[in-house]
């Protein structure tokens, strides 16, 4: 695609980084099949290259963003799965961010969306304030139907049990059982360590198992990604958390990994050495961290997973979060790892289609969402399994908050195959099958 950036543009970074994007656009309109909006809704400024042309309009003429590219931005799910299909390596992760970037410096929102974008930047990464706005939502669901629709499905997807915070969510050092192999450092997260506090757990329990010295680090946190890609910045969350690894990475032992058991989390700290790029003081060490940064299922792979010890053979369908399968290209190795445990794992049909979760997409564009969800809860229905298995905390609760099967985090069976406890809400009835 041709573009007219002048030198005075070019000579800012992230408009640099974008016109090189856009000059690797050929327009061929691939993407369009398998871009989840424009399936559901069919208009072309709904796909990925109608979006591409809004933005590459914006940018190049230096103009505040209008109603129109507003809301087919704001439509998109940041799911990736149009980078997966193009054959020309468009980074459209990168432009989207920029322009939702843009967005928010240019762009006045209706006030009740800037005040829903404000609580959830401030709610969702901070864990105690989190926690306690999930017990004031599960005091408020029997009111459910005076609310506005937003509210209500925010009431839909919280939790009617918050459970209590984890102990090992601190910071502090869990030692390798037997001859360590490996150390590594687990980012606990925010949301995630809120609302499945058996994740961190399972993860915990199955990397010390397989060898590996297991630090959580003084001062790490959340990895940004929520505000990021809601064009809020990010950037604080992850500085602290670059610091902090570099910090254990001078340590003796150093670190082998840093390990994320939450892909849209993986996804946004193997981009910090983007994020810092032209940042003198953090560009080396941000992206050090990145080239270190290993989704569970990667080291998990590496590392080889012991024989089960329980009897396993569930049928398990695999949900392949965007985060993990077009994120990061993490496809094949959760699968491979849920059969060495001895599941037997079924392919979701339209596996490429994200199930409407997106970070905080369910809770700003409800309708789409949920239409996802129910698109994804048919799919998943068809395999015949018992339970859901998937990588990452939003589609959990997001597919869960439309079946009555359990859906677990993969870790969680692979930690309960090979010595673990069993996650109670697979119950009796999963087990026996
Ligand atoms: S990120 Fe997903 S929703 Fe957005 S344009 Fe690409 S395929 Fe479509
Ligand atoms: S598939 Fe790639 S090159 Fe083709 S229109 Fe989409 S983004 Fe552009």
């Amino acid at each position: 695609m041709q573009t007219r950036f002048s030198d005075a543009q070019l000579a800012d970074p992230d408009t640099a980084s974008s016109e090189k994007i856009l000059r690797k656009c050929v327009h061929c309109g691939f993407c369009t099949a398998t871009c989840p909006t424009y399936v559901l809704l069919g208009d072309e400024l709904d796909s990925p290259r109608g979006r591409i042309y809004l933005i590459k309009d914006m940018l190049e003429n230096d103009r505040p963003a209008t109603e129109t590219v507003v809301k087919h931005v704001d439509r998109c799910l940041s799911c990736l799965s149009c980078m997966t299909t193009c054959p020309s390596g468009v980074n459209y992760m990168h432009l989207v961010d920029h322009a939702r970037a843009h967005i928010e410096k240019t762009y006045v929102r209706p006030w009740p969306d800037r005040l829903m974008r404000r609580v959830l930047a401030f709610v969702l990464p901070r864990p105690g304030v989190f926690r306690w706005a999930l017990r004031g939502a599960a005091l408020a669901r029997p009111f459910s139907g005076l609310l506005p629709a937003q509210m209500k499905v925010m009431l839909k997807l919280a939790p009617t049990r918050v459970p209590a915070a984890s102990a090992v969510d601190r910071a502090q050092i869990f030692p390798a059982q037997g001859t360590r192999m490996r150390r590594v450092a687990l980012l606990t997260g925010c949301a995630q360590r809120v609302l499945a506090p058996q994740i961190n757990e399972a993860t915990i329990r199955l990397l010390t198992r397989h060898g590996c010295e297991v630090v959580v680090a003084e001062g790490a946190g959340c990895c940004g990604a929520l505000t990021h890609h809601m064009g809020q910045g990010g950037h604080d969350y992850a500085r602290r958390n670059i610091e902090a690894w570099t910090d254990e990475f001078a340590k003796p032992g150093g670190l082998d990994a840093i390990v994320i058991n939450a892909s849209g989390c993986g996804t946004t700290v193997k981009d910090y050495g983007f994020m810092f790029r032209s940042d003198a003081g953090m560009a080396e060490k941000a992206a050090k961290i990145s080239s270190l940064a290993r989704d569970i299922s990667e080291l998990m792979t590496e590392i080889g997973l012991r024989a089960p010890v329980v009897q396993t053979g569930q049928r398990v369908a695999y949900h392949s979060a965007c985060s993990l399968q077009h994120g990061q290209s993490v496809r094949t190795e959760p699968k491979r790892l849920l059969q060495a445990a001895g599941f037997d794992v079924a392919e979701v049909p339209e596996g490429h289609l994200c199930c409407g979760s997106a970070g905080t997409y369910n809770l700003l564009q409800p309708e789409i969402a949920t239409k996802l969800r129910d698109r994804k809860v048919e799919n998943i229905a068809r395999t015949g399994a018992v339970m859901v298995a998937a990588g990452n905390i939003g589609c959990i609760t997001q597919i869960a908050s439309g079946m009555t099967m359990p859906v677990v985090h993969t870790v969680e069976l692979l930690d309960w195959a090979t010595g673990g406890p069993k996650n109670p809400f697979l119950g009796d009835e999963a087990a026996r099958h």
